[in-house]
């Protein structure tokens, strides 16, 4: 099956049905559909098998078109984040050089920016026709029946990581890997039996969680897509659609509940909400739960490489959690039907339940490997499985607990201590709207533990206040040994925080 197979089966099935609601546009299946044949053959005339087509825009319908279109032509697209700078769009173009970009009058500079250094780029193509090759000439008098197809094992997306943990990797994903991850998502959900579903995608489609655009589809549900997520443009879309579904990051939860807005807005046609790409703080969950006492929720845990979700823990694990069981809200879930999971110590020999090692995954999700890398592709897989660079556990019931991102414990005084442990307590704290903990070098203890909090009020908590609570919740080798106050985390896109950036500043 391709990428673009997605839409074209619910067409097959759903022509006459909304696809996508993108400020005041709907699109049915059957015009996504012509609309993705149209672009791939206009492509055909710019690009050959294999090129590289960038994609330097905002969320808008020309994306999907491209998501689609662009593989289907045996092309690879590559979505650029639109936050980076133009210094670091060159960079990024530079290592993957691409034929051509699709851009839009907001990122014209940094994409011409891009073109004058980067010599593999021929053609500027823009949504808004505001300079260049304007898309629509792409789709315009070209036919809209399917183009010869390429192969399933070819590359269809190549998807940058988020960089969190250092230079962002092209991670080089197939049709198959894509739809594996679509259709494994698609399984984890129990299927509406309400009217049909509406799902909101608030996520950039630059990054992997844009694919929630095709796990909506291949239930041919209605896609409503925010051109930037906003708590604002979230809830004015809820109610205008009336949204039954959606996914979300932490951040993105956590800035709707604060949002004044929020109290007025029906949000009870909510019956799935799904969460991931960043640990949930259990305080946000926890209220998310009762703010949205229609919603069944699921985590997913997923990367990049393995093109989404490979463990999810569903609406059943949260009403466990609900009936007695607290533990349960920061579990990842079991392996999802298309992946398999295990943890394994250093040497690569599987833990017994509950020892933390690193996490591995199998399936078809798993990309085929990083993007000019060969020596980081190479360390990336062990026997077949995927290293994800987690820190897990798996409990007797063959539950998953993410605990850290092997690169963010800290090693202070011969102990390992997971950061995220130490931020689940600084989340606690009223005084704390958001919490990251970072090692410190520290000449006696190897690291230090250092926590940086943004605050939730006007007036912050102490340090002498935030470490005294931090002693009544865990040992004194977990207790941060200093704490600053900023104003805001360093964040991404994903609205992931940007640890390597704040273990420089702690420095
Ligand atoms: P880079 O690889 O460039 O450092 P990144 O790993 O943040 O960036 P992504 O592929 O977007 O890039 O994110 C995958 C990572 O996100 C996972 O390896 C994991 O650390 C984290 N993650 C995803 N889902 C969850 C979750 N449910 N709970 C905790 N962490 C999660
Ligand atoms: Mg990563």
């Amino acid at each position: 099956m391709l990428i673009s197979d997605v839409v074209a089966f619910a067409a097959e099935r759903e022509p006459e049905v909304a696809a996508l609601e993108f400020e005041g546009t709907t699109w049915t299946f059957g015009e996504l559909r012509r609309a993705i044949h149209r672009l791939a053959h206009g492509l055909t005339g710019i690009a050959r098998p294999g090129d590289r087509i960038a994609v330097l825009t905002e969320n808008n319908p020309e994306y999907v078109l491209a998501y689609h279109a662009v593989p289907l032509a045996g092309m690879v697209l590559l979505p650029v984040n639109y936050r980076l700078a133009p210094r670091e769009v060159a960079d990024l173009l530079a290592d993957a050089r691409p034929t051509a970009i699709i851009t839009e009058a907001k990122y014209l500079d940094a994409a011409r920016h891009a073109a004058v250094e980067v010599s593999s780029i021929s053609t500027i193509i823009t949504v808004d026709g505001s300079s260049g090759t304007a898309l629509s000439e792409l789709l315009d008098g070209q036919p809209g029946t399917e183009p010869e197809r390429p192969e399933e094992n070819s590359p269809a997306w190549l998807l940058y990581t988020s960089g969190t943990t250092g230079r962002a990797k092209g991670a080089v994903l197939t049709h198959r890997n894509v739809v594996a991850g679509a259709v494994n998502a698609a399984l984890s959900w129990p299927r509406a039996t309400e009217r049909r579903p509406v799902a909101l995608v608030p996520w950039p489609l630059c990054h992997i969680a844009g694919y929630n655009v095709l796990v909506a589809h291949l239930a041919a549900e209605t896609v409503v897509l925010l051109r930037r997520y906003s708590a604002e443009g979230f809830l004015e879309a809820v109610q205008r659609h009336r949204v039954t579904a959606t996914t979300v990051a932490p951040t993105m939860l956590a800035m709707l509940l604060r949002h004044p807005a929020l109290e007025s807005c029906d949000t009870s046609t909510i019956t799935r909400i799904g969460y991931g790409s960043a640990p949930m703080p259990v305080a946000t969950l926890r209220e998310a739960m009762s703010r949205f006492p229609n919603a069944g929720f699921r985590a997913g845990f997923g990367m990049t490489e393995l093109a989404g979700n490979a463990l999810a823990h569903g609406p059943d694990g949260h009403r466990e959690a609900a009936g007695g069981r607290p533990e349960l809200l920061a579990s990842a879930g079991t392996p999802m039907l298309l992946s398999a999971a295990r943890v394994v110590d250093d040497d690569g020999a599987e833990c017994p339940p509950e020892v933390v090692g690193e996490l591995e995954i199998r399936g078809d999700q798993v990309f085929s490997g990083y993007w000019n890398r060969p020596e980081a592709t190479a360390e990336a897989f062990r026997d077949g499985w995927f290293r994800t660079g987690d820190l897990a556990r798996r409990d007797a019931e063959g539950r998953y607990a993410i605990v850290d991102r092997r690169k963010d414990m800290i090693l202070t005084g011969g102990e390992n201590v997971y950061s995220r442990e130490v931020e689940d307590v600084l989340h606690q704290h009223p005084g704390v709207a958001a919490a990251a903990v970072v090692g410190a070098p520290d000449e006696l203890w190897g690291e230090r533990v250092v926590a940086v909090i943004e605050p939730a009020g006007a007036e912050h908590p102490t340090e002498q206040e935030i470490r005294e609570f931090c002693a009544t919740h865990l040992a004194g080798y977990k207790c941060p040994r200093a704490v600053l106050v900023v104003d805001a985390l360093p964040r991404n896109t994903a609205g992931k925080v940007l640890k390597r950036e704040l273990r420089d500043r702690v420095r």
